[in-house]
């Protein structure tokens, strides 16, 4: 089965959340507060979520994507406007910045397979807007770097949570130090309803915008169509009541999910200790990230390719998805203005190709051909699959190292 950790501890949990729905008859998120059948699963999950994530609000919505639409829209980003982004990271980092009418400024990754703090500043311009940090693969980006840019050149910050839900950085919970922030709910990712996702923020005004964008111009906890209370012209990405229940039910699971991964990921890459020209990605915090994978960092894109091929995998930058030099839609892209062209290109970002050449994913909880994590263990393996994983990678790395 393939699919993140989440969808693998499905249970009675999600059943009853899902059952007091349907036994309520409400399905909207939006129901009769006077009758105490209805159940605010929505409301309660987007409560809980703001809490657990150490922000001020929350908005439950219908995908991470709407939930990067939100941000954008929230900040007023749009047309002119430029929004960095690592060349590294799901499509939906980038077509969301397309779809607001901004530009997207691709910037290269470093050895966390996060963006490059160190590259972020060779690209800003007169039009800059924000930065889009993306916490790849569970791992926090380097935060207090990302920030001090961001105030120097007085930029938004938008973290992209969506792989990375409940991760910490220095003791706070990625999605509570940028401006906004966006989490997935995708059955790929930590925790899943199928499809879904939040907004999270500790500010007000972008809380209502983010909120009204959402749900056509709506503020929120409306009570019905209030004509005459609408500020902005808004879409339609609101949650559910029954995939509210399911998230609620999988929130809950969070601490337990990230505290098996990160117990298993332990002995996975205890078993993988010292072994000579293998490395691994650096992380933005050793007992903070998500450990759903493990990345491994071989010495050259020859011996990670042999290494892909005996293991019935591929290195990161054959895996397919996540890649810019993959997304033939955005290679596609141009943009004209100030004189200049934009342009997108395979090879664009060397550093970035480089590494993900000699990067290998193998999974702990995010089970994932697209993300190249078709290889390794998941939630509920035990001690003695570990082990096998383990020196069965060990052998074969002994083979092409
Ligand atoms: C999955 C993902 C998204 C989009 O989330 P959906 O819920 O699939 O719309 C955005 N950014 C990143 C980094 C992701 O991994």
């Amino acid at each position: 089965m393939a699919g993140g950790p989440g969808s693998y501890v499905l249970g009675a949990e999600e059943r009853k959340e899902v059952l007091d729905v349907l036994d309520s008859g409400y399905l909207f998120r939006y129901g009769s507060e006077d009758n105490p059948r209805f159940m605010h699963k929505v409301a309660t999950f987007e409560k809980e979520f703001a809490e657990m994530m150490g922000t001020k609000y929350c908005v439950a919505t219908s995908s991470g994507t709407g939930s990067i639409l939100c941000c954008l829209a929230a900040l007023g980003i749009g047309a002119g406007d430029e929004v960095i982004v690592p060349g590294y990271t799901f499509i939906a980092s980038i077509s969301s910045i397309v779809l607001s009418g901004a530009t997207p400024i691709l910037a290269e990754i470093d050895e966390s397979l996060t963006i490059d703090p160190n590259d972020i500043e060779k690209r800003i311009t007169s039009r800059t807007k924000a930065i889009m940090p993306v916490h790849m693969l569970g791992n926090p980006c380097d935060m207090d770097k990302i920030m001090a840019i961001a105030k120097k050149y007085k930029l938004a910050v938008i973290e992209d949570c969506c792989q990375a839900v409940g991760a910490m950085y220095k003791g706070k919970r990625v999605g509570s130090m940028g401006d906004i922030a966006a989490y997935s709910l995708n059955v790929f990712k930590t925790i899943t309803s199928g499809d879904g996702g939040a907004v999270a923020t500790n500010d007000y005004d972008l809380y209502e915008h983010a909120f009204g964008f959402h749900d056509q111009g709506h503020k929120p906890s409306r009570m019905g169509v209030e004509v005459g209370n609408r500020s902005i012209i808004g879409m339609n990405m609101r949650m559910n009541e029954l995939t509210g229940a399911i998230s609620l039910a999988q929130l809950r699971k969070l601490p337990m999910i990230l505290d098996t991964l990160r117990a298993k990921k332990s002995k996975l890459k205890a078993g993988l200790a010292n072994i000579k020209g293998l490395s691994f990605r650096k992380l933005g915090d050793e007992d903070g990230e998500c450990a759903t994978l493990l990345t491994l960092l071989l010495p050259d894109k020859a011996t990670a390719d042999k290494f892909g091929e005996k293991i019935g995998s591929k290195t990161i930058a054959h895996s397919g998805w996540h890649v810019y030099n993959n997304m033939e839609q955005v290679l596609a892209l141009k943009y004209e203005y100030d004189g200049k062209v934009i342009t997108y290109e395979k090879g664009m970002l060397p550093q970035t190709d480089d590494i993900l050449n000699r990067a290998m994913n193998i999974s702990v909880g995010v089970v994932d051909k697209g993300l190249g994590s078709a290889f390794g263990i998941n939630i509920n393996s035990t001690d003695e699959e570990i082990a096998a994983v383990a020196a069965n990678l060990k052998s074969i790395l002994a083979e092409v190292l």
